[in-house]
C-alpha cells in the first residue's frame, strides 16, 4: 500500500507548484497558478483527466478551461493546444508559469462547484499535470477570495498542511493527533494556506471545500475524523459524529481485527446539503457527499430514531468509507496506475462496487444503528429492485462492469431491458458468496475473511487485483473451488437461488405481486411502462418494458398518453385508470409521438411478482445462531 502522508518529500527543487483561487466567484471562475522549474526543453506538454477515478465515465473535465497564457523567465511563451486536453508549450529551458481560469459549475461530488457560498473542487477538474512529472512533489497553495464578504471562510481537505520551516515537510498537522490534546484548527476548518501531496495522483486524491462550513470531529480507533457540512442544515453533529464514529470503528475492525489501525491518519467527510440530490465520491482519506438536508439527523430535541432518510446518508456514508480499503487501496490491477486519459477497463466492479455495497448496510446491522430486520428490508429491497426488470437476464455483472463507461453511466430509457447494475446485483453476489461460505464453513469462514486476505495480499503492498484475481483468493480463502459459483453468479445472467441460502440462516424468502394485499386477490394489471409526469402535468412514457403490455402494442419511451377509451388521461391519472381494469381489457389509447397523434390498443397483462419479503423463523436453533453471526457479527 501506498502511505502517501509519511513518505518525505525531499526534491524540493522539482517540486510542481500549484496556487489556486476563487478570483470572480459571482461568475464561477478559479484562477490557477502553475509554476513548473525544469521543463522538457523540448516543449513541455500539460494535460488534464478526462475522467475521475471512482466515477467511470469520460467528463472531458478540460473543456471548463476558459483561458490559459504561458510565460517563461518574465517573458510571453508560446503555447498550442494540441488534442482536447493538451497544451504544448515553446521549447525552453527557463522555469514556466502557466495561468488559467476554470469554470466551476457543477454541484456534484466529481467535478469543481463555486459560488459566493462556497467553493468545492477535485485537483481533476482544475490541475494540470505536467507530462512526464507525473511522480514529482507537488505543493499547492489555496488562496482566499478577495473581499470582506469572504473573511470567514476556511478550508476543509485531507491534504496534509506543508510543515513550518524546520520541520519536517512529510509533518501531519497537529490536528490529526487527536481530540484529547489541543486541536489547533480554527472554528469550522482550517485556514488557507499551502498543502503537499507526494505526487500528481496524491494531488488530485483530496478534494477541497471552502467556506463556512459547519465542522465537527471525532476519534475512531485513535485516527481524528472530521465532518464538514456545507449548506443549509440544521443537523445534530454531536449525533452525526457519534453514528459515524460506529461505522467507522466497524470498519476499521473488519479489515485490522488484531490491531484496529486505520489506513489514513486524518479523514474528512465533506458533505454538501442541498434540497434534492444524493451521491459520493471515495477518495484516500476522505469522501465528498451530497446529500438532501433533510437526510441529516434532526438537532430537534427528542429526536432519536433513525428515519429512513438518515438510514440513507449513514448508508452512504458507509459505502464511501469501505472504499478507503476497497477501491482506494485494494484496486483493480487495470487502475495500478490509472490512465486518466481514456476509459480504464476492468471487469471487476460487481466487486469494487457490489461488495462495498454489501458491506454499507450490513455494517449499519452490525454496529447496531439498523435493526436485523430493518437490515433485511434493505437487502429485499434491493433483490427486488435487481428482479423488476428483464436487463438482468441479458447482461452478466461482470460485462455490466467492463461496459460502465458506455452503459451503466450512460443510461438511456431502454436501461432496464438492457443492462444490469453492477452495485446492485454485486451486492445480491456479495451477500450469496458470504451465504455459500459460511454454509460450507458451518460458519467458520466468512466474506470478512476474503476480504482480509485481499487486504493484505493486495491493499497493503500496492499490487493491483488481476482479473480472476478475486475469484481465486475467494476459493482460496473458502477452502473449496468457487468456480462454479462465480461462472453462475458474475459471469451468467440467470437469477442467483437464494432461497436455498437464506434458508441455511432461518430465513424464507417470499415474493408478492406490488398492490396485491393477499395472494388469493385478482392479481393487478399491468401497462408495462414506467409513467412520468411532465412539467405541464401530461402522461409521458419514461421507460417501457421488454415483454409487457405497452411494448406488445407499439408504444414507445417518449410518447405522451392523452387519452384512454376517448377519455383524457394525465400523469396523474393514468396508472389510475390503467388499475381501474382487469387483466386482459383491451384499451385504446390516444398518444402523442413527436407531434402525430396515434392510436393504440393495448391489452393489459397481469403484474409480475417482484416485492421481495425476508422473514425470520424461529428454527432451527442452530441456522438462527448462523443468522444472528451474519447479521450482527
Ligand atoms: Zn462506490
Amino acid at each position: 500500500m501506498n502511505s502517501p502522508h509519511t513518505a518525505p518529500i525531499r526534491r524540493h527543487t522539482s517540486a510542481i507548484h500549484y496556487r489556486i483561487q476563487p478570483i470572480h466567484p459571482a461568475a464561477h471562475l478559479y484562477e490557477v497558478t502553475l509554476t513548473l522549474a525544469k521543463p522538457d526543453a523540448g516543449g513541455q506538454r500539460f494535460t488534464l483527466p478526462a475522467w475521475i477515478p471512482g466515477s467511470y465515465m469520460i467528463r472531458e473535465f478540460a473543456r471548463h478551461i476558459v483561458s490559459l497564457v504561458a510565460t517563461a523567465g518574465g517573458q510571453p511563451l508560446a503555447v498550442t493546444k494540441t488534442d482536447k486536453a493538451t497544451w504544448e508549450c515553446a521549447p525552453t529551458t527557463e522555469t514556466i508559469t502557466l495561468r488559467y481560469q476554470v469554470y466551476a459549475w457543477d454541484l456534484s461530488v466529481r467535478a469543481a462547484h463555486l459560488d459566493e457560498t462556497h467553493g468545492f473542487f477535485n485537483g481533476s477538474s482544475v490541475f494540470l499535470l505536467p507530462l512526464g512529472r507525473e511522480s514529482a512533489p507537488c505543493e499547492l497553495e489555496i488562496a482566499a477570495p478577495a473581499g470582506e464578504r469572504y473573511r470567514d471562510w476556511r478550508v476543509a481537505t485531507a491534504m496534509p498542511r506543508k510543515a513550518p520551516a524546520g520541520e519536517p515537510a512529510s509533518a501531519r498537522l497537529s490536528t490529526a493527533t487527536g481530540l484529547e490534546g489541543a486541536p489547533v484548527l480554527e472554528p469550522g476548518g482550517m485556514p488557507f494556506g499551502t498543502f503537499v501531496a507526494s505526487c500528481y495522483d496524491e494531488l488530485i486524491d483530496h478534494p477541497v471545500e471552502m467556506g463556512s462550513f459547519t465542522h465537527a470531529s471525532f476519534e475512531a480507533c485513535g485516527v481524528t475524523h472530521h465532518v464538514a457540512i456545507t449548506g443549509r442544515h440544521r443537523a445534530d453533529m454531536p449525533r452525526l459524529c457519534a453514528d459515524l464514529k460506529k461505522i467507522c470503528e466497524t470498519q476499521i475492525r473488519l479489515f485490522e481485527p488484531e490491531t484496529a489501525t486505520a489506513p489514513m491518519t486524518e479523514y474528512w467527510f465533506l458533505v454538501m446539503a442541498v434540497g434534492d440530490g444524493y451521491g459520493g465520491l471515495e477518495h484516500r482519506a476522505s469522501t465528498a457527499l451530497i446529500c438532501n438536508r433533510d437526510d441529516l439527523p434532526s438537532a430537534a430535541p427528542g429526536e432519536r430514531k433513525i428515519s429512513h432518510g438518515y438510514r440513507r446518508f449513514l448508508g452512504l456514508a458507509s459505502h464511501e468509507y469501505f472504499h478507503t480499503w476497497n477501491v482506494k487501496r485494494i484496486k483493480p490491477a487495470a487502475f495500478v496506475p490509472y490512465d486518466l486519459t481514456q476509459e480504464n477497463y476492468t471487469r471487476q466492479l460487481w466487486f469494487f462496487e457490489g461488495f462495498t455495497s454489501y458491506y454499507d448496510d450490513l455494517v449499519l446491522a452490525r454496529c447496531g444503528l439498523v435493526e436485523p430486520l430493518s437490515y433485511l428490508e434493505l437487502v429485499a429491497e434491493n433483490i427486488g429492485r435487481v428482479s423488476a426488470h428483464a436487463g438482468r437476464l441479458k447482461q452478466s455483472v461482470s460485462d455490466s462492469s467492463f461496459d460502465a463507461w458506455v452503459k451503466y453511466y450512460r443510461q438511456d430509457e431502454n436501461a432496464p431491458n438492457a443492462i444490469v447494475s453492477y452495485y446492485q446485483k454485486g451486492a445480491m453476489v456479495g451477500l450469496a458468496l458470504d451465504l455459500t461460505i459460511r454454509r460450507h464453513s458451518a460458519g467458520a469462514t466468512t466474506l470478512d475473511d476474503v476480504m482480509r486476505t485481499l487486504w493484505v495480499e493486495f491493499g497493503k503492498t500496492g499490487r493491483g487485483v488481476p482479473e480472476g484475481g478475486l475469484e481465486a483468493i475467494a476459493s482460496k480463502v473458502a477452502g473449496f473451488d468457487l468456480a462454479p459459483f462465480f461462472a453462475q453468479a458474475v459471469h451468467g445472467t440467470a437469477d442467483l437461488d437464494l432461497a436455498p441460502l437464506f434458508d441455511s440462516v432461518a430465513i424464507e424468502m417470499q415474493w408478492k405481486v406490488p398492490g396485491q394485499a393477499r395472494p388469493d386477490d385478482p392479481v393487478p394489471p399491468s401497462l408495462g411502462a414506467k409513467i412520468a409526469t411532465e412539467a405541464n402535468g401530461d402522461a409521458r412514457l419514461s421507460q417501457v418494458f421488454d415483454g409487457g403490455a405497452a411494448q406488445a402494442a407499439g408504444l414507445s419511451a417518449g410518447d405522451i398518453v392523452i387519452a384512454v377509451d376517448g377519455l383524457r388521461v394525465t400523469g396523474a391519472t393514468l396508472e389510475r385508470r390503467i388499475k381501474g381494469h382487469a387483466v386482459g381489457d383491451r384499451l385504446a389509447l390516444a398518444v402523442f409521438r413527436r407531434d402525430e397523434l396515434m392510436q393504440f390498443e393495448v391489452t393489459l397483462q397481469a403484474m409480475g411478482a417482484q416485492v421481495c419479503s425476508l422473514l425470520m423463523r424461529d428454527v432451527p436453533i442452530d441456522a438462527k445462531a448462523r443468522r444472528n453471526a451474519w447479521i450482527l457479527g
